[in-house]
């Protein structure tokens, strides 16, 4: 495969990140790694780092940057050189961009292009309150107000929907501040190296896929 291309995706929580990330990795082949599902999946196996995690996910605080920067570089670096990947939820501070950068550019493995999926505020509430997890393979499905959870299965695997205790509203509240106080600086640092695009996240996910696609320069023939 010729060089794969690598990708970061930045938005508020319920953005559509993941879903963005899983429809992207159906046209063309990359890595997906995922900070938050990393957290949850270490709190699901009750692992030292998931009962740390678990206090800050909760509150919708950020896990402390010497707990995640590690792990997740970890991750990053352990990708082969020539194969591309999309991270998602990481970087979510200053600091951890740069800890990123320099990883990155001491192996000229720089990033391709930063996707900002830029959402309004309302929308996000009406999102999160409606998000439900598969908890077999963490895909998010949307249910409509008065629709009846447990009445469905994930559309992926049939596994069972739940939803996060991070999607609680006093969480949600948190968690939509600490992404305008400390993520949105990151774009900054992006825009500045020319790699941030935006695409507006408020339309239908095949139409923010769309935009996503050729935002990266993936042609939508590239099928796998
Ligand atoms: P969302 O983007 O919907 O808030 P994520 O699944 O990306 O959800 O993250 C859930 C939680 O996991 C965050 O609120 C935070 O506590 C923790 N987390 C995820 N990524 C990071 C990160 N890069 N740095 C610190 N904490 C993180
Ligand atoms: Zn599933």
């Amino acid at each position: 495969m010729a060089q794969g291309l690598r990708l970061v995706l930045i938005g508020p929580p319920g953005a559509g990140k993941g879903t963005q990330a899983q429809l992207l990795r159906e046209h063309v082949d990359l890595a997906h790694i995922s900070s938050g599902d990393l957290f949850r999946h270490h709190l699901r196996q009750g692992t030292p780092l998931g009962l740390r995690a678990k206090e800050y996910m909760n509150r919708g605080e950020l896990v402390p940057d010497e707990v995640t920067i590690d792990i997740i570089l970890g991750k990053v670096m352990s990708i082969p050189d020539d194969d591309g990947f999309i991270l998602d939820g990481f970087p979510r501070n200053r600091n951890q961009a740069q800890e990123l950068d320099k990883k990155l550019t001491a192996e000229s493995r720089n990033l391709d292009k930063v996707v900002h999926i830029d959402v309004s505020e309302p929308a996000l509430l009406r999102r999160l309150g409606g998000r439900y997890i598969c908890r077999a393979c963490q895909s998010p499905h949307a249910i409509g107000l008065g629709e009846d959870a447990s009445a469905r299965t994930c559309d992926q695997c049939g596994g069972e929907l739940y939803q996060r205790d991070d999607d609680a509203p006093a969480a949600v509240k948190k968690r939509i501040q600490v992404y305008n106080d400390e993520t949105m600086p990151v774009l900054g640092f992006y825009r500045k190296r020319g790699v941030l695009v935006e695409v507006p996240g408020d339309d239908t996910i095949a139409e923010v896929n769309k935009q996503i696609m050729a935002a990266v320069d993936v042609p939508t023939a590239r099928k796998l």
